[in-house]
């Protein structure tokens, strides 16, 4: 058996037209459309690529996407004002803060001057803290399109064994969130899991596994529990190629479905930034708009 590829790009792409329509209808009834600022600090070479590739897919939604770039060496009482500022101007709607951010950045003090209802990461205490009560729209990006992915299988995650490996405040952690409210029953790796020798034994029952570490080939494929949906977040550079988490040629064979690095999840992260963006601009704009 050989898993079915979840294209990351064919997803964005069907994502991208429907949130281009709501732009659309969004600009007929307000006069106006979502405008997001990203906060670069310093013009290093590929957070400019990255920031390039989100402008065009905010282009191609029609959604207006600027990126503001301030000197590496700024205070950070400097750049919290530059925030305060993006907050106070009702002509911008979601704003993000580049990462990663220099040393000298307290990254976590600086994300929670966000306006919440700007905040386009979903990385402010407060709106973190609403995902619990699912009380907000502002979802982080990476977990998003992890749910993405697994919706577009139309396997129910109803009483499934997901294992979430990575328990980071950006992936992990949201993620294990957004599978409770579906009622899969999920457990959390992470490096205390290998240290105690315990990480085969919980990736082999998986029916869900959902890599998010950052180390090439850390899953080996053989420890795929047969017909599982692998979703690998990982992102290595190895020699010339970028490659996930997951031993994908082995891990291929053993899973019913699986995504590819590049191709997978990347490419659907960017475009839920986007459909932060018009969530974010649909919370500024409620009395005007029927949403
Ligand atoms: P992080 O460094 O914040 O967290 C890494 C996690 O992996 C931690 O929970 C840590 O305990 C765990 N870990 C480390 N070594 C381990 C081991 N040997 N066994 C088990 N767990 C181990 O990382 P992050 O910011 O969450 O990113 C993780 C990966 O996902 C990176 O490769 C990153 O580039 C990628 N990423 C991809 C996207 C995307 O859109 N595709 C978005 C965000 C991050």
């Amino acid at each position: 058996m050989s898993a079915k590829l979840l294209d990351g790009k064919s997803l964005a792409a069907q994502i991208k037209e429907k949130l281009k329509r709501e732009v659309d209808q969004l600009r007929a009834s307000t006069g106006q459309v979502p405008r997001l600022v990203n906060i670069m600090l310093g013009n290093d070479h590929g957070s400019c690529a990255y920031a390039n590739s989100q402008k065009r897919v905010a282009e191609q939604i029609g959604i207006q996407y600027e990126l503001v770039t301030l000197p590496h060496n700024i205070s950070q009482q400097d750049l919290i004002d530059h925030i305060k500022r993006f907050n106070r101007d009702e002509h911008i709607h979601g704003i993000m803060i580049h990462k990663p951010v220099p040393t000298h950045i307290q990254y976590r003090v600086v994300a929670n001057y966000v306006d919440i209802t700007k905040d386009l990461e979903g990385i402010n205490v407060a709106n973190i803290g609403k995902l619990i009560v699912q009380e907000t729209k502002l979802i982080p990006c990476t977990p998003a399109a992890v749910m993405e992915h697994l919706h577009s299988t139309r396997v129910p995650l109803r009483g499934k064994e997901v294992v979430i490996v990575g328990h980071s405040e950006i992936v992990g952690k949201p993620l294990n969130l957004l599978l409770l409210e579906e009622y899969a029953t999920v457990t959390v790796c992470h490096i205390a899991t290998s240290e105690a020798g315990k990480l085969m034994e919980h990736v082999r029952r998986a029916d869900v596994l959902v890599v998010a570490v950052g180390k090439p080939a850390l899953i080996k494929g053989e420890w795929i529990k047969q017909g599982a949906i692998v979703i690998d977040v990982g992102i290595n550079q190895v020699g010339d190629k970028i490659v996930g988490d997951v031993e994908f040629e082995v891990a291929q064979k053993k899973a019913s479905y699986i995504t590819p690095v590049p191709g997978g999840v990347g490419p659907v992260t960017v475009v839920m930034l986007m459909r932060n963006g018009i969530e974010a601009f649909k919370l500024q704009t409620k009395s005007k708009v029927k949403v």
